[in-house]
């Protein structure tokens, strides 16, 4: 552990990274942080933190970080004052959309920020420019979630607590690497394992967690709708259903039943793989031993029918009356920090904080910002990509997420910046999206040096607080936008002195957060809904009721429909990415600690026989080409992977293994399929 030794002050706060949300304790010594440590009674990781979690400050103090804001004139940076780039920026923009329309403009908003951060990035899009163009990465992770559990639970939000996985009786984690992801939240479950709950492992490859698992269920990529509905067809055809529940709180059982009972274990092993007993046996494990608790991860999203997985996934919790209960539920382990809220904030083209519709709620947020709003829905990620390919876009504010590093085929989001009149970054470090296309680098502050809250994975608002003063041209993100507001003559909007001025307009916006105040946020954070002051917080959701129209939760009709993206001839083995315990996302912030000397690189994990076929051996450096590029990584045979199963990380931007991932999208949230890339190894020649 790294020690402490004799700070001159300690604050709390919550981790940078992952959404298990840990809270920590700052060591400062001269005005420098010394030391991360758990905050010894936090309530989410009850005084442990993961590898991550203990080094996840040092890159504040990386040489290359920007502390001045930067602009290009004719390919050169040239450093800026505030006031120079502030109104070269809103010029900017203010003769794009006089030229082109506020719909030609876009805004990111980033995942790492804070509430506050984000709550005001999508104030700006929609009250200044005047666009509903905004977005945030949960479009290339828990998008499909959000979706699923809205449509058929009501609201896009984990049902429970992490303090359930002790309560439950059985734990099923289906596609996510909890070891190496949510490492805090994957001690507890493998602890509750120990302990003697049972444990369901649903991934392609043999994760460390599923050493401990009572069953793991090693299905073939892209195949989870078969294996959940064959898992509903035994829980339906061996009488093991909930009758009681799903008569009382569920609509479309009838429908359902005839549906399910083609989709018999045997049909299903042939399309996923794991043998019909296995698939049995967990169903009947997960009905009878109850509660049973659902985690699950981007395994389940980042496919073709992403939505649809987590759909099929909350209906064999539905059947077995999993929903609303201690130790129970739907529990989506949500990779950034703060992606839970910045999507939540409204950091999203059809919804306003609180998840608030665009379509209904329009007027009364009108009436709250005093300010016309735009009517129609905007463009996801994704999709303002294409529009600038197209050339309807013409320019993007990017806050705090390299963009062009993290979307797939990055060959197409490359056109599509190149298309671009104007592009602002807005970040700690020169990421590959500032280096390659940005006209303008706006240097933001650390959740180290401001304050603010954070919203994670189990709904839990957390305050984040500075623990050192920031450089001294560094700004945190509200602040950037609030005087991009004044700049383009909207001061009045945005007239906030403070992080919790802002969350104070949140709370007016937002009931379910109205209770609660920053003074309540000091111990642990509280839960939402929390609709008044004297309210304890939510632990459970929809103990009662569904917060949609009847109050009935939906059995949902899934056909299966395989991706497009397969093995052929020239392409035999399917690519899964993923992420590792060492590193973070883009790889900005943990290959600028002490992180980068215990993992160096992204590696290309293959199963010994393939490798030996192939000639490969670990060290060995391998090409991997798909019909979008190709990339080189060094490669680690791991017993892990089944035969014709590849795996990589995705943080090192040497390799930019998005240079080759495959450019399909769910069809409801057009997330992308990072989880299936065809592709052909080659060993290069030393
Ligand atoms: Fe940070 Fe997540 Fe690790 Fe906790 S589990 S220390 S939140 S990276």
């Amino acid at each position: 552990a790294i020690k402490l030794g004799t700070p001159d002050e300690i604050t709390r706060s919550v981790c940078a990274y992952c959404g298990v949300g840990c809270e920590i304790e700052i060591g400062v010594k001269e005005q420098k942080i010394v030391g991360v440590h758990p905050a010894k009674n936090a309530l989410v990781n009850k005084g442990h933190l993961c590898v991550k979690g203990r080094y996840a400050w040092e890159y504040m103090y990386a040489g290359d970080r920007i502390t001045q804001p930067m602009i290009r004139y004719a390919g050169k940076w040239k450093k800026a004052s505030w006031d120079e780039a502030i109104k070269y920026c809103a010029e900017r923009l203010t003769s794009i959309s006089k030229k082109h329309g506020a719909d030609s403009i876009s805004i990111i908003g980033s995942a790492r920020a804070t509430n506050e951060d984000n709550y005001c990035i999508q104030k700006f899009a929609r009250a200044v420019i005047g666009t509903n163009n905004v977005d945030n990465c949960a479009r290339v992770c828990h998008q499909p979630t959000a979706k699923a559990m809205s449509m058929v639970l009501g609201m896009g939000a984990s049902t429970n607590s992490f303090d359930d996985i002790e309560r439950a009786k059985t734990i099923l984690v289906a596609g996510a690497d909890t070891t190496e992801s949510h490492p805090v939240v994957g001690a507890r479950i493998k602890q509750a394992a120990i302990k003697g709950a049972n444990l369901i492992v649903i991934d392609p490859r043999r994760t460390e967690l599923a050493e401990y698992a009572t069953f793991h269920l090693q299905l073939k990529p892209g195949t989870n709708i078969p294996l959940f509905h064959a898992m509903a067809h035994v829980i339906v055809s061996e009488k093991l259903h909930n009758e009681e529940f799903i008569i009382n709180r569920t609509e479309g059982w009838d429908e359902f039943k005839k549906f399910i009972a083609e989709w018999t274990p045997e049909r299903a092993a042939k399309i996923c793989g794991v043998h019909p007993r296995l698939i049995r046996e967990s169903a009947r494990l997960f009905a009878q031993k109850s509660p049973s608790m659902c985690f699950h991860g981007l395994g389940l999203t980042e496919h073709t029918q992403g939505t649809e997985n987590v759909m099929a996934l909350i209906t064999i919790a539905l059947l077995t009356g999993n929903i609303g209960k201690e130790g129970a539920g739907i529990n989506p382990l949500r990779g950034q920090n703060n992606v839970q809220g910045s999507a939540v904030m409204g950091c999203d083209p059809a919804v306003y904080t609180g998840m608030a519709s665009v379509k209904t709620e329009r007027k009364r947020f009108e009436e709250l910002w005093k300010t016309y709003l735009p009517a129609t829905r905007g463009l996801t990620l994704p999709e303002m990509l294409d529009a600038a390919v197209a050339g309807d876009l013409k320019a993007m504010w990017i806050i705090g997420y390299d963009v062009f590093f993290t979307m797939p085929n990055s060959k197409h989001t490359k056109e599509a910046f190149d298309m671009l009149d104007f592009i602002i970054v807005q970040d700690m470090f020169m990421n590959e999206t500032a280096k390659k296309f940005a006209d303008v680098f706006l240097p933001c502050a650390s959740s180290f040096e401001k304050a603010g809250t954070f919203m994670n994975a189990e709904r839990r608002i957390q305050k984040v607080r500075a623990a050192v003063s920031r450089p001294q041209e560094v700004k945190a993100d509200w602040e950037v936008v609030c005087i991009m507001a004044a700049a383009m003559k909207k001061k009045e909007l945005f007239n906030f002195s403070s992080a919790q001025d802002i969350w104070n307009e949140i709370r007016d916006t937002w009931s379910a957060a109205y209770g609660i105040t920053y003074e309540r946020l000091d111990n642990n954070g509280i839960q939402w809904p929390c609709p008044t002051t004297d309210h304890p917080g939510t632990t459970i959701l929809h103990t009662e009721t569904f917060p949609r129209e009847g109050g009935r939760a939906k059995l949902s009709i899934i056909e299966f429909c395989p991706t497009t993206e397969q093995v052929t001839p020239a392409y035999p083995f399917i690519l899964i990415t993923g992420r590792t315990l060492y590193h973070f996302n883009a790889g900005n912030m943990t290959y600028r600690t002490a992180n980068k000397d215990i993992c160096p690189a992204d590696l290309l994990h293959l199963n010994p026989k393939d490798a030996n076929i192939i000639g490969l051996q670990d060290g060995d450096t391998a090409r991997v080409v798909s019909k979008y590029g190709e990339a080189s990584l060094t490669v680690c045979i791991d017993k892990s992977l089944n035969k014709g199963e590849a795996f990589s990380t995705f943080n090192d931007a040497r390799v930019f293994i998005n240079k080759i991932t495959s450019p399909l999208r769910d069809k409801y949230v057009q997330t992308p399929e990072y989880k299936i890339t065809a592709v052909r190894i080659e060993k290069c020649s030393a």
